[in-house]
């Protein structure tokens, strides 16, 4: 028992609640991609990932853009081992783009304190994009210490620590393949 890996005890022995399953997922971010693909319809947007939980939710986004559109990648530091943020956002890759004069859409995995998506904002707002807007598959409702409008949410969840999906816990559990609660 005690040498299955984490995967197996979340997939095999329900150690997780699933909040989000795969078909959900699925369905929302199709409605997402429609939504995107008329808001930005010849614009030919960049489109830029928040790495490392954002590149799942990234990769099947752009699938359901049906618009010209160009990728990039920034990777902002995690909350390491840890389950809550330490309040402190670093940029550990900066994109390559230039996006002056870009119609610039960021992709979160997740909103929690709403601390990364303010300071994205305010470093990509130095950038004189033509226009700057956010899309989170995930924000939790009860917490935002930051009054932030987030432009495309795929789900509102409760105020709980979630794997799976691109989510970690101590940089492993991303491959699941839902999003699950971890009390
Ligand atoms: P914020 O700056 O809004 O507090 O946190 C945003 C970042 O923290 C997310 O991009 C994500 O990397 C991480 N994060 C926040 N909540 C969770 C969570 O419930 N699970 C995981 N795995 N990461 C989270």
């Amino acid at each position: 028992m005690n040498n299955r890996s984490e995967f197996e005890r979340v997939v095999y022995d329900n150690k997780f609640r699933v909040l989000i399953a795969r078909e959900q997922i699925d369905d929302r971010i199709r409605e997402l991609g429609r939504k995107i693909s008329d808001d930005y319809r010849g614009k030919n947007p960049i489109v830029i990932g928040v790495l490392n939980g954002g590149f799942l939710f990234m990769a099947d986004l752009i699938r359901h853009i049906e618009i010209d559109l160009e990728i990039d990648f920034i990777k902002l530091s995690s909350y390491g081992d840890e389950k809550v943020s330490s309040g402190k956002v670093e940029v550990l890759k900066e994109i390559n783009a230039d996006v002056k004069n870009r119609h610039v859409l960021l992709v979160e995995d997740i909103v929690d304190t709403g601390l990364s998506v303010k300071v994205l904002e305010k470093k990509f707002s130095a950038f004189s994009p033509a226009s700057l807007r956010f899309v989170s598959l995930l924000r939790k409702t009860d917490k935002a210490k930051v009054d932030f409008d987030i432009d495309y949410v795929g789900f509102e969840i409760p105020d709980h620590f979630v794997v799976g999906y691109g989510l970690d816990h101590k940089q492993i559990l991303r491959n699941l393949p839902a999003v699950y609660i971890m009390d």
